[in-house]
């Protein structure tokens, strides 16, 4: 069991919140609070080292070099990968086009076939869609089981040697189903397809072992695991990193060039991160992860998994309540209230003190296979509490359209 009263001192927002001067926070699948390890990590920078990286011949330079280089290999190691295989973005999004763009735009070729799912976020299919479009390639979809379920024999189904990148969220943002990885890869592999997985919402609240895995991309946020903003990841393996050309060219990231135009890129993962870097949100992640770890990832998962359990069941019994995703084991639960519009329950729980997220959740494809083009999504965190989830089911049980309507006028 986790000292929650404990773990919530290391978050400013959240001693605000128990102070009464915040409410509750459960739009953590949009991003997360952020302990104040990450924020010191990311005010030393500024106070302490303030200078830019492997360009220096100063111990200034050297030393936040070294310090920029370990937290490489710290998300390396995170994700069980090497770390010449982590290269820093601005986010899974950049992460994301980076792979339709470097990837999929250069590999892909008339007739071939992209699968994924009606459930991805906006950041992994709209790439996807510019790279079939450029290629000729043709996006597929591995058909979804009543409520948006995945099933592996669908899957199975949904492949054949046309398929050249299988491209899913391990964890979907909005229904947050987990699905099974290792053994979709192992069958996309099969058919000769390359696997491209989102970890965005998976990679903060679950271990994650991309050899074990056996993946060929993985994709996810900084600020979405307690880090800071503006920092992405991308986990390629590296004989396909080797392969690919950068999408970006610039300062860093070449060995040397001359007036002709020949290019001498330097090596992966730095042919990837031209120009200068987010070095203080790097030194943040490093910080996050060091956060996570300490707490643990099983830990973290059973907390959220609890936490869920417990909303899940206060709602259950609620006849007004429509739920969408009571059996998935994350921390993310997705409902309606009937008869009302779920961005005016939204605006009624903020009146209540309590912060969720409404609307498509950037999933507009969903919105097809679930029926509904809104919902109310209420994303829990291991620092979230057993109290705050009760006051959410004690709002949700009185919640009035004339309610609702009375506060969106206000
Ligand atoms: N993929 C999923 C499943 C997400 O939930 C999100 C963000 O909500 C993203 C990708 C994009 O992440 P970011 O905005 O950090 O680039």
């Amino acid at each position: 069991m986790l000292d929650v009263a404990r773990i919530r001192q290391d978050f400013p927002l959240l001693r605000k919140a128990d102070r009464g001067e915040l409410g509750i926070y459960f739009d953590n699948a949009a991003t997360m609070f952020k302990p104040q390890a990450v924020i010191d990590a990311v005010m030393r920078y500024y106070t302490e080292g303030s200078v830019n990286i492997h360009r220096g011949e100063y111990d200034l330079s050297y030393s936040v070099s070294e310090a920029y280089d370990a937290a490489r290999v710290k998300v390396a190691h995170f994700i069980n990968a090497d770390s010449r295989e982590i290269i820093f973005t601005s986010g899974a999004t950049g992460s994301m086009n980076l792979v339709a763009m470097a990837y999929a735009e250069s590999v892909l070729k008339a007739g071939d076939v992209i699968l994924t799912l009606e459930s991805e976020h906006a950041s992994s299919i709209l790439p996807l869609m510019r790279a079939a479009k450029k290629t000729g390639a043709r996006i597929e979809y591995i058909p979804l089981a009543e409520g948006g379920r995945f099933e592996l024999d669908a899957y199975r189904q949904a492949l054949h040697d046309r398929v050249k990148l299988v491209a899913v969220a391990h964890v979907s943002n909005v229904l947050g189903y987990v699905l099974p990885i290792a053994k979709m890869t192992q069958l996309a592999h099969a058919v000769g397809a390359v696997m491209a997985v989102d970890g965005a919402q998976s990679v903060p609240h679950l271990a994650t072992d991309v050899k074990a895995w056996d993946i060929d991309f993985l994709s996810f946020s900084s600020h979405k695991m307690l880090g800071p903003t503006g920092v992405g990841i991308l986990y390629g393996k590296k004989a396909i990193l080797d392969r690919m050309d950068p999408v970006l060219l610039g300062g860093g990231s070449n060995a040397r060039f001359d007036r002709f135009g020949q290019l001498m890129l330097k090596e992966t993962p730095t042919k990837f991160e031209p120009g200068t870097p987010a070095i203080e949100g790097v030194l943040g992640l490093s910080a996050a992860i060091d956060y996570l770890q300490g707490i643990g990832m099983d830990n973290v998962f059973s907390a959220e998994h609890a936490l869920k359990e417990r909303l899940v069941n206060g709602l259950r019994s609620m006849e007004h309540i429509v739920l969408y995703n009571a059996d998935a084991p994350t921390g993310i639960v997705t409902f309606n209230v009937k008869g009302i519009p779920a961005q005016d329950v939204a605006f009624y729980l903020n009146a209540n003190g309590i912060m969720v997220r409404s609307g498509n959740h950037c999933a507009k494809v969903l919105v097809d296979v679930i029926h509904t083009p809104d919902t109310v999504r209420a994303s829990l965190a291991f620092y979230n509490t057993p109290a705050e989830v009760d006051r959410l089911i004690d709002v949700l049980r009185s919640v009035t359209l004339e309610a609702c309507i009375a506060v969106t006028i206000a």
